[in-house]
């Protein structure tokens, strides 16, 4: 059998080439709804929504999946739920998170000594959400960035983040709150080899 090989012109037309007719014809469908949605329905009726007003009701224009800005979850104690495995900054596609382990004293787990989030460079994928382990970040929190005038205040630390947190319940290492008190339930779906 013979393949073929397909040439394709990579030339273009002298209308693609000036980009002018591109230009006003954007132009054009800009104007025509500009006019039809302020002439023909009235400003009042225009379908938008109130994007980002503070005294507009999130749950009024939010989606119930609507991803918005990081939440760090937390224990019992208070404290950061998360455990530092990086999973979360390894599959994150942009990589804008930014974690510094350190040992937590109570037990032999980690924990995030500095826990930095970028949110000028998130791409909202939800794939840290994903990939963590232990229901340690969210992105549930129904708050979309606000628009900052420094770049600085877009980048979000660990106590900016766990401030929107809330105490997790969910079953962490899948054996309750305290996985380690007890060994693990055997699987029913693997039975021990014998
Ligand atoms: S939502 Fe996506 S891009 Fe944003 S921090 Fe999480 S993994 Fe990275
Ligand atoms: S937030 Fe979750 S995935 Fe990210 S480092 Fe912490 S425990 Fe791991």
């Amino acid at each position: 059998m013979t393949i073929g090989v397909k040439k394709v012109s990579l030339q273009r037309s002298m209308r693609d080439q000036i980009f002018l007719p591109a230009i006003l014809e954007g132009l054009l469908t800009s104007a025509r709804h500009f006019f039809k949605n302020t002439m023909t329905k009235g400003m009042g009726d225009v379908d938008t929504i109130r994007y980002g007003e503070p005294d507009v009701d999130p749950k009024t224009y939010y989606p119930a999946r609507y991803r918005g800005v990081h939440r760090l979850m937390h224990r019992e104690d208070g404290s950061v739920r998360c455990v530092a495995c990086m999973c979360c900054s390894t599959v994150c596609p942009a990589k804008c998170i930014h974690i510094v382990a350190e040992d937590r004293r109570d037990d032999a787990e980690k924990a995030p000594a500095s826990f930095v989030i970028d949110e000028l460079k998130c791409v909202v994928c939800g794939l840290c959400v994903e990939a963590c382990p232990c229901d340690a970040i969210r992105m549930d929190s129904a708050q979309h960035m606000t628009p900052t005038e420094e770049r600085a205040e877009a980048v979000l630390g660990k106590i900016e983040l766990m401030s929107r947190g809330s105490r997790s319940v969910a079953v962490q290492g899948g054996h309750g709150a305290d996985y380690r008190a007890t060994e693990p339930a055997a699987d029913p779906r693997f039975p021990t080899a014998r």
